[in-house]
């Protein structure tokens, strides 16, 4: 039998095609495929602009940049997160805070938010882990207070605008989910997705911040400004400049250079179109048979998929299972493997990653992450995962905790 993997791209004749079309265009870097994706992604998220970019993690950075976030700041972001939501921070000079997370959803904890707010922090960095939605009400609240925003001390041009903390989604899985009816995109000042290959959407590498900023921002602006910004300050790009005589340029500032490409818009256009009809669809069926099957073992905590207020996007199936050790889980795991199916751990806390920990994060101040990283296993999720497949990691899993649990 061959390995089932964890999370393959859909790469059909027509994302080949549409990625052929764009190659012959003549025109291969940002251009009207890219625009036209943005458009795309505005009308799916009911935000007013969007603007596409390399990366999730360029997009967390540029909006950190454009907040003005600096040294002595500080970011407050979950302990249970991927490297990139801290590492932005830590490219701005500023100091993440970490927090716990919630044991029922993997979520930031907002309890622990509050209790973190100092008069440095500049941002919240929410994570909607596996793609449910975080509680962007009480979030949106807590940074309203009146209280939260006396201790907050504008120092950029942005910061007065805004008057309080940001609150920057890392929606990197969240493509797609809903929040008391609505996506994701309009729930924080500014939300970030990734395309990354391993995403819900991919465009092999990529990302978007959704624009939702709110009065007196004039969101247009914003997203023009960040064009720029992100095209090395230069004030007119490459597809103006190829127009006649339009050869002369400036450069107002010292930008970033992380547009996206064309060729990687062509992916997108194609898997955005197809995005709910298809892809969560079939993402959905894959993680309600784990859950339905799943729920007749006493032995397995399942993942929320939805409650009242939300619905997840489906990215990930994570798994907890209950009364192990985290030696066990990783005996588990290798049963996994060892019957060809392929599992993943989301994720590994920040505080146990070496980087982390010499900067003095410490794994007992986070107890519920750790918790939840020590008996979790997040399995394959993808559009080709066929039923026989399904059953398959499903039996895996079941042999290997049977054989593992006392
Ligand atoms: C994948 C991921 C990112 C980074 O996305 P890129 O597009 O690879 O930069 C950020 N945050 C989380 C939670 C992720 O899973």
């Amino acid at each position: 039998m061959s390995l089932i993997p964890f999370s393959p791209p859909r790469i059909d004749d027509e994302i080949i095609r549409e990625v052929t079309a764009a190659l012959k265009s003549g025109w291969i870097t940002t251009g009207p495929r890219t625009k036209q994706f943005e458009k795309n992604l505005s009308a799916y998220n009911g935000n007013a602009f969007t603007l596409c970019l390399n990366s999730a993690t360029a997009g967390l950075e540029v909006m950190l940049k454009w907040f003005g976030v600096k040294e002595g700041d500080e970011v407050i972001l979950p302990a249970y997160t991927y490297s990139a939501t801290a590492n932005v921070v830590i490219h701005c000079g500023a100091r993440p805070v970490l927090v716990d997370i919630n044991a029922s959803d993997f979520n930031i904890s907002v309890a622990k938010v509050a209790g973190a707010i100092t008069s440095r922090t500049k941002v919240i960095m929410p994570v909607d882990f596996g793609g449910l939605p975080c509680d962007y009400i009480a979030l949106m609240d807590l940074v309203q207070e009146e209280r939260v925003k006396a201790l907050f001390r504008a120092e950029s041009p942005n910061q007065e605008l805004l008057g309080r903390i940001m609150i920057l989604s890392d929606a990197a899985h969240s493509l797609g989910a809903s929040y008391r009816g609505r996506h994701t995109g309009v729930w924080a000042d500014a939300s970030v997705f990734s395309f990354h290959a391993v995403k819900n959407l991919t465009t092999a590498e990529g990302g978007a911040i959704a624009l939702h900023l709110p009065p007196p921002f004039n969101n247009e602006e914003v997203y023009k400004y960040l064009c720029i910004f992100t095209l090395h300050g230069q004030n007119k790009d490459a597809l103006a400049k190829m127009q006649k005589g339009n050869w002369k340029y400036d450069i107002i500032e010292a930008g970033y250079k992380c547009n996206m490409t064309d060729i990687m818009a062509a992916i997108g256009l194609v898997e955005l179109a197809r995005y709910d009809q298809e892809t969560l669809v079939r993402r959905k069926e894959i993680c309600e048979y784990y859950y339905r099957e799943l729920s007749r073992y006493a032995w397995a905590e399942l993942p929320v998929l939805r409650d009242d207020e939300r619905e997840s996007s489906y990215h990930l199936f994570a798994l907890r299972i209950k009364g192990i050790t985290e030696e066990q889980r990783d005996a588990i795991i290798q049963s996994v493997f060892d019957e060809d199916v392929s599992v993943n751990v989301h994720f590994i806390p920040l505080p146990r990653l070496s980087f982390y920990s010499k900067m003095g994060y410490v794994m007992e101040d986070y107890p519920v992450a750790y918790d939840s990283f020590s008996r979790e296993i997040s399995l394959p999720v993808f559009y080709h995962l066929e039923a026989a497949d399904r059953k398959r990691v499903l039996e895996a899993m079941v042999k290997a905790v049977e054989k593992h649990l006392p």
